[in-house]
């Protein structure tokens, strides 16, 4: 029965691992991937940011615009004058400014007191307020009303301005909720000067500022989720490149060290007889002369040669003749000790080391094997064929290479063969008959 001759028998020269190096190419490959995809994803959630806080920009801008337009309006016709009631009354700060006619009575004797920009900013803003959608107040380092007097932000918002930035805003916190906080100047006209002049502004100084604030707090929250939606999403497509390129990887791999080890089987053995080839039984034999050298034990070499092989060939085929061959080398598998060391040493010859065996026990393995050749029927086709084999057994002496071993054995070989064939002779003695 054909035998599984123990790779791990064999050492070869390392061989290149390659599914160490497929692991680490993949491995590579998901990183850079990964890499990309989280890049990517940050990037949308990046822009996705942006655009809102642009969006809220706008709005301040936009809120900013209006306030603006509306003052100019009423610059332009000096303020208006809006009746006295108990709801409207007059502006005491108005009062404190020189040459302006805060009251005026008509010819009715009703009286009418003035709203100025500031003024109508400032009662703007208290609506707004109530309707709650944004907030806007006007604001000055040197206001004439204390109650528009600028808040931190407002403050750090004026001073940029007085260095000449043109906008100014930030995200505030204000009682638990948060304020996208816009602030542009308020750069003093002609029309200005009437009230502000006394303030020592000139045209084109900037005299203040309105800030607009808008409710930020919901959108922000959306802007989390959606952070964490998209981080989420770029998480779970990475982890499943992993498992997939995880799950490749291990076919791969499993697929490939099939291949390497059945490439190691065949560099290192024989397709016919499943022995070692010559090249890795010498390796083997190496490493078990060393050992032999330096444990001192003996060592003994037998080299077998099927007699008459040729005849066989050529009477029953090539084929026959390399069935032989493999059920020979399992009779002599089976014959011998695990640690053992067999190989095909050429086309119907065959050899044999025994480690920590004399000359003399070598020579009753060399008979056992040779007897149990010569009573081995062989089953070819319909017919039965015997064969036999003449051996040559030799010792390993000191200093010896495996060349000058296997020569001594062949030596013998060669006396067995000349002393008729079937017999099994010992280096240094004379042919034995058998
Ligand atoms: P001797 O008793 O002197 O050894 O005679 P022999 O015929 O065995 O020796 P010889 O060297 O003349 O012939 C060896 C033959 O072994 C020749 C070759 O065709 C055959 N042979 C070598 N390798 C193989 C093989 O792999 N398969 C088969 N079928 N035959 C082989
Ligand atoms: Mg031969
Ligand atoms: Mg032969």
């Amino acid at each position: 029965m054909p035998r599984d001759v123990d790779n791990a028998q064999c050492s070869l020269p390392k061989m290149l691992k390659s599914s160490d190096f497929v692991r680490k190419y993949l491995l590579g490959i998901f990183l850079v991937i990964g890499l990309i995809l989280l890049s990517v994803f940050w990037g949308f959630s990046y822009r996705s940011n942006t655009l809102i806080k642009g969006q809220l920009l706008k709005q301040g801008q936009a809120f900013f615009e209006e306030m603006v337009i509306t003052r100019e309006w009423a610059a332009k016709h000096g303020g208006v004058y809006v009746k006295i009631t108990p709801e409207t009354l007059v502006n005491p700060y108005l009062l404190k400014i020189p040459g302006l006619k805060v009251v005026i009575k008509d010819e009715d004797g009703v009286d009418y007191t003035l709203k100025n920009p500031a003024l109508m900013t400032r009662e703007l803003s208290e609506i707004a307020n109530r309707y709650g959608i944004f907030r806007f107040k006007i604001t000055s380092l040197n206001p004439f009303n204390p109650a528009n007097k600028p808040d931190l932000f407002e403050q750090s918002a004026l001073t940029s301005f007085n260095e000449g930035k043109k906008e100014y805003s930030s995200f505030e916190q204000e009682n638990g909720e948060v304020f996208f906080r816009y602030m542009a100047p308020l750069v003093t006209s002609k029309a200005c000067l009437q009230c502000h002049a006394q303030q020592g502004y000139k045209e084109g100084d900037v005299r203040g500022g309105i800030s607009v604030s808008i409710p930020a707090t919901t959108i922000l929250k959306q802007i989390n989720v959606n952070r964490y939606a998209i981080l989420f999403i770029a998480l779970g497509i990475v982890g499943l490149l992993y498992a997939m390129i995880r799950y490749v990887t291990r076919i791969f791999i499993g697929d490939l060290n099939r291949s390497e080890q059945q490439l190691q089987e065949m560099a290192s053995h024989d397709y016919l007889t499943h022995l070692f080839n010559r090249r890795a039984g010498y390796q083997r034999i190496s490493e078990e002369m060393v050992r032999s050298a330096r444990t001192e034990k003996p060592l003994v070499f037998i080299l077998l040669d099927i007699d008459y092989f040729k005849r066989l060939n050529d009477s029953h085929g090539h084929t026959a003749g390399d069935m032989v061959l493999h059920q020979l080398a399992c009779t002599l598998l089976e014959a011998l000790r695990d640690y053992d060391i067999a190989c095909r040493y050429g086309g119907e010859e065959f050899l044999v080391v025994a480690p920590e065996t004399s000359v003399e026990q070598g020579l009753k393995l060399a008979e056992r094997l040779r007897a149990t050749i010569a009573g081995i029927h062989f089953n070819i086709s319909t017919q039965h064929i015997s064969i036999t084999v003449s051996v040559g057994v030799s010792r390993m002496e000191e200093h010896d290479s495996i060349e000058d071993a296997i020569s001594r054995a062949d030596t013998a070989l060669y006396q067995a063969k000349n002393g008729g064939r079937n017999r099994v002779c010992v280096a240094g003695e004379s042919a034995a008959a058998s």
